[in-house]
């Protein structure tokens, strides 16, 4: 069967091989030590469980929701927003519910896209901001982050014809992997270099929440202009560990979020209510929950950052995501994370896995006990 160009375009999945290793690893018996997976252990919070109960028993919500998500799931993002931010949106032009942010991070593609558009993507990132382009038949031109450059993008760089044929720009602050963060003054470069060029902004806000000192963490929409330019993508998976409810949504730009809405009604049938009720409880109750959890990850960053520099390792504690982004010896991430978990049972995920500029690093995810913390860094000593 020969398959569509748009398939046969996607890159190769690069952690095949890896995904093997530790398989057979596991079979082999050992206890395999997992900090490759950016999915909170801690569980989902009681109260957003229980509202879930109590939705999946009302009939109303057995039925086809609405594309565009319950108006009082949309009203609760707005009565965020604004409490977070000072921003007002109107939940019933500019704010979509989405199934997870990775739906509508991969249609908005579709939304802005024709053959041979660009969309600027940073590198390393994470993977649905290049493929859902490949997948528009739109043209990835990748942006690097470097360190030296404290993970920015340096926009002056991008060679002209890739700009003139930019639609679209990602940014992703708080930053997965490398665990940057960018201050207020990247944001109004970007949304003057949007201005300017004719291009839009995503701004992939997944970690806004997951912040670990007392950094403001600015929101594109908060910035002047920001709203005529872009839309923010934000979900509920990693600020009230939700990963697996599927529940995310979009807001910002009218136009841009219209748009999306119109190919989702093509595409998918919309969140269960049930899910966005959950949500709703999420939303609006009160967030100690938020505190807890990232006093949890606080003490989970202290102890591997400071157990890893103890060995010798290069790394610094972010200021926020869960992820510690660390320099490797001879620059190979592959070959590391395989030393890893071949000498150690241990698993990071290999920066090449995110972009060819995340070579050089890999990527723990705090995203394990302190035990298990700990043991990882004893058999990281003996290995050494
Ligand atoms: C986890 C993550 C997402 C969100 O995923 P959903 O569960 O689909 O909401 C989005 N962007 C980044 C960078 C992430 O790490």
């Amino acid at each position: 069967m020969k398959m569509s160009s748009r398939v046969e375009k996607l890159p190769p999945y690069l952690f095949a091989d890896l995904d093997k290793r530790i398989r057979s690893k596991r079979e082999e018996g050992t206890d395999i030590l997992h900090f490759g997976i950016g999915d909170p252990d801690l569980p989902t919070p009681d109260h957003i469980i229980n509202a879930c109960c109590k939705a999946a028993k009302d009939p109303e919500n057995h039925r086809y929701p609405s594309y565009q998500g319950m108006l009082s799931f949309r009203e609760a993002v707005s009565e965020r927003y604004k409490r977070d931010r000072k921003v007002e949106l109107d939940p019933e032009r500019e704010i979509i519910t989405l199934i997870g942010s990775k739906e509508g991070i991969h249609n908005v593609n579709f939304s802005l896209i024709d053959k041979g558009d660009v969309v600027l993507n940073p590198d390393p990132c994470y993977p649905v901001y290049y493929t859902g382009t490949i997948i528009a038949g739109g043209e990835p031109f990748p942006m690097p982050l470097k360190e030296k450059n404290s993970f920015l993008p340096n926009l002056e760089s991008i060679p002209n014809d890739k700009v003139k044929k930019a639609k679209l720009m990602w940014i992703n602050y708080p930053n997965n992997p490398t665990s940057s963060i960018a201050k207020k003054s990247f944001f109004k470069e970007a949304i003057d270099f949007a201005f300017d060029n004719g291009l839009a902004i995503c701004s992939d806000e997944a970690y806004s929440k997951i912040v670990l000192d007392k950094t403001k963490i600015t929101s594109l929409l908060e910035v002047k202009g920001g709203r005529e330019v872009g839309i923010v993508f934000d979900s509920l998976s990693k600020t009230y560990n939700m990963t697996g409810w599927r529940i995310g949504y979009a807001l910002g730009n009218e136009d841009l979020i219209q748009s999306l809405g119109k190919i989702k009604t093509n595409v998918d049938s919309g969140v269960s209510q049930i899910i966005q009720e959950a949500g709703i409880t999420a939303l609006t109750s009160s967030q100690d929950c938020i505190r807890e959890n990232l006093r949890i990850y606080r003490s989970r960053l202290d102890v591997l950052v400071n157990g890893l520099n103890r060995l010798g390792f290069i790394c610094n504690k972010p200021k926020a995501t869960f992820y510690v982004w660390m320099k490797v010896p001879n620059n190979d991430s592959m070959k590391f994370a395989n030393m890893l978990l071949d000498k150690g049972g241990i698993v990071c995920t290999p920066g090449i896995g995110f972009g060819e500029h995340g070579e050089g690093y890999v990527r723990f995810a705090l995203t394990q006990p302190i035990s298990k913390i700990n043991d990882a860094l004893k058999r990281l000593e003996s290995i050494l």
